[in-house]
């Protein structure tokens, strides 16, 4: 059994579609002010499972209209959500060990603990995609 109840993972995916809405919200703004305004529709059309396809397709095209940044952010928060109903969800990638339900909340792409996370930021220096 996983250590996270079921109510931590309703908590961690209020948490997350919380930071994906702020996300794309802010992605929608930014491309308003830049004119373009069709990846803008897709975007908000693209929620719940059964627009994943479209903003895949979606997030593509916005890698080339200059959001890496977000893109990637909320590529980290899709596969977070997918992974969210995993037994393993929670454990860190490199020691296994669990991660706090508190740390998970207040940022559920984490996939380490907090001394891997450290860990990995000094080794990886440069290679990170920023904190959300
Ligand atoms: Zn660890």
């Amino acid at each position: 059994m996983s250590y996270l109840t079921q109510q931590n993972r309703a908590d961690i995916r209020a948490a997350l579609e919380a930071q994906r809405g702020k996300l794309i919200k802010a992605m929608q703004a930014a491309l308003e002010e830049s004119g373009q305004t069709q990846f803008s529709e897709v975007l908000g059309r693209a929620s719940g499972d059964s627009a994943d396809e479209a903003l895949a397709v979606t997030l593509g095209d916005l890698s080339a209209a200059r959001l890496d940044h977000e893109v990637r952010a909320l590529q980290a928060l899709e596969n977070a959500r997918l992974r969210l109903d995993d037994e393993e969800f929670g454990l860190c990638v490199d020691c296994e060990a669990e991660i706090p339900v508190a740390r998970l909340i207040a940022n559920p792409v984490s996939t380490r603990c907090i001394a891997c996370q450290s860990h990995f930021e000094h080794t990886h220096a440069g290679q990170q995609h920023g904190s959300i």
